[in-house]
């Protein structure tokens, strides 16, 4: 069986260390091991990527443009085989990998524009006969440690900016689908950055630890779960590291009753079970205001049949599998403790539907043969304290709160401890400008619920889905992986200076 290398100093490298199981998720069949970095192994990525950063940061921002946009090409050029990698290993359908793949190309396209994103600040004449000008220059070795969701765009969200700003770095992919992370590196070593700008170390929990505690790691970028992202946050500040921890989320779609109904359940079934559920900025909540409860609930549930769910690579599939077995029956379990709590369960996906399963993964008698596969469900009447409610179940379960107003469905938002993202949909403008102003979430969609942000802005949530003061990609990306330095200077001019033991005055 493969075993899957890390990628270090511009080539592949295998691991000695323990290994861990990386599966199909649509045939439930172990395809690889990956391995799981030593501590050797760590320190050895760290001091590859450590003598690479004082050459690579002298690196002219010409030289860095053109490398940036020579990989633009190369990841352009291979986004289906990167898309067929994500399958495989994700779970994910085709066309769903290659949008993914294409929002992490468009992190690499604003990172060609390096030299207009670095050019500093300049003050003639500040005082008399003094310049002041300001430079963004690098940290030295980051680290990016990524979940399994995005297994390419988000290593590119950081990969991108960090060494256009002249930073080398590690990344650390998800150990369930690493293997679109050597893929990347290649293409990276293609483009012609030198050896050791662009490292992937595999590993686990200790891999994290090494390079969150490593002294010559100055930076982490992390992706991940709330506990973890904390866990992280934490680890890294108190080891003097600059951090952002991005971590989970429930996102709420709230609709009001002057809503374009079709419109709204059609958004919440793409938001709610694409990608099986498993994306952070997934619809997990639809908060349905008034009178429009019913009707919406029935819309959704209408369409629900409609989604045909079955391995990424088949083309009429909409909806894969979940990455691993023992997440799906997680998921599972809270859907069958929904009508324990007092909620509706309106459709239980607790079992794949068989008529719309593809044959090759039906079971005889129906169920989920070995895929990791899942229906869609939808469960109304559902109430904060509700564990369906509380908790990221990060699958594809939609439930519905209904609220009988704006403010309440306002205060349910707020009140929830994460914040990455929420939608609303309606066709009051007012009300529309209200809940951007109303709403404590990070990233917020007016008739749009999946409202990631462009890669020219900046992608973060707030509260417990961001730990940190830095959102990720984009201009603060750019702030993320750099820090400012300030030169004041005095060339020698004809007029004699005096003796003057004061504190330096501007004049
Ligand atoms: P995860 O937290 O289990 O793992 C993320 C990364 O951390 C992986 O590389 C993993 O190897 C590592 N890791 C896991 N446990 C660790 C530990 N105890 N110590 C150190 N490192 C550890 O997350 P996941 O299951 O891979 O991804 C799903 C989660 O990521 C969801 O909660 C989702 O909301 C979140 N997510 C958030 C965003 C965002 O932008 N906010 C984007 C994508 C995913």
């Amino acid at each position: 069986m493969e075993t899957i290398g890390h990628w270090i100093g511009g080539k592949p490298v295998a691991g000695d260390g323990r290994v861990s199981p990386v599966y199909n998720p649509a045939t439930g069949r172990r395809t690889a091991e990956v391995t799981l970095a030593t501590e050797a192994e760590v320190a050895d990525a760290v001091r590859v990527a450590s003598a690479a950063a004082t050459d690579w940061s002298r690196t002219s921002l010409a030289r860095r443009a053109g490398l940036m946009f020579r990989l633009r090409e190369l990841v352009s050029g291979h986004q289906s085989e990167l898309a067929a990698l994500i399958t495989r290993e994700h779970g994910k359908v085709r066309s769903d990998a290659l949008g993914e793949v294409a929002r992490g190309l468009e992190c690499v396209e604003f990172a060609c524009a390096i030299p207009t994103l670095l050019r500093g600040e300049y003050s003639a004449e500040a005082s008399r006969g003094i310049d002041v000008h300001t430079v963004a220059r690098p940290l030295g070795v980051v680290a990016g440690i990524t979940p399994f969701n995005f297994p390419v765009m988000v290593p590119l969200w950081m990969l991108a900016n960090a060494v256009a700003c002249g930073n080398t770095f590690i990344l650390k992919p998800s150990e369930k689908d690493p293997s679109a992370s050597l893929l990347l590196a290649e293409l990276v070593a293609r483009a012609g950055f030198p050896e050791g700008v662009v490292n992937v170390l595999q590993g686990d929990a200790p891999a994290v630890t090494g390079l969150v505690e490593h002294p010559d790691v100055a930076a982490v970028s992390f992706v991940g779960s709330t506990p973890v992202a904390r866990h992280i946050y934490e680890t890294g500040t108190r080891a003097g590291k600059r951090v952002q921890a991005l971590g989970g989320a429930k996102n709420h779609m709230v609709v009001l009753p002057d809503a374009d109904l079709g419109a709204a359940a059609n958004a919440a079934i793409n938001a709610g079970y694409g990608s099986a559920g498993e994306r952070c900025m997934a619809i997990s909540v639809v908060v349905a205001v008034g009178s429009v409860a019913d009707p919406l609930v029935d819309a959704i549930a209408a369409r629900i049949p409609d989604v045909v769910i079955g391995p990424g690579d088949q083309e009429t599939s909409m909806m894969g599998p979940l990455i691993t077995a023992e997440h799906r029956d997680r998921v599972r379990s809270y859907v069958a403790g929904a009508a324990g709590e007092g909620a509706t369960v309106v459709v239980d996906g607790s079992r794949p539907p068989a008529a719309v399963v593809a044959p090759a993964v039906v079971a005889p008698g129906g169920g989920d043969a070995g895929g990791f596969f899942l229906g869609c469900s939808l469960v109304d009447q559902v109430r904060p304290g509700m564990r369906v409610y509380d908790d990221e179940i990060f699958g594809p379960v939609l439930a519905v709160v209904r609220v009988d107003t704006y403010d309440e469905a306002v205060a349910l938002v707020n009140a929830n401890p994460y914040g990455n993202g929420v939608a609303l949909f309606t066709r009051d403008g007012g009300a529309a400008r209200q809940f951007q102003r109303d709403i404590q979430v990070g990233m917020v969609g007016i008739n749009v619920a999946i409202p990631v942000p462009v890669a020219w802005h900046s992608f973060g949530g707030w509260k417990a889905s961001l730990f940190g003061d830095s959102p990720i990609y984009g201009p603060e990306g750019i702030r993320f992986y750099t820090r400012p330095q300030v030169v004041t200077s005095r060339w020698p001019d004809p007029t004699p200076e005096a003796i003057d033991l004061g504190f330096p005055m501007n004049r």
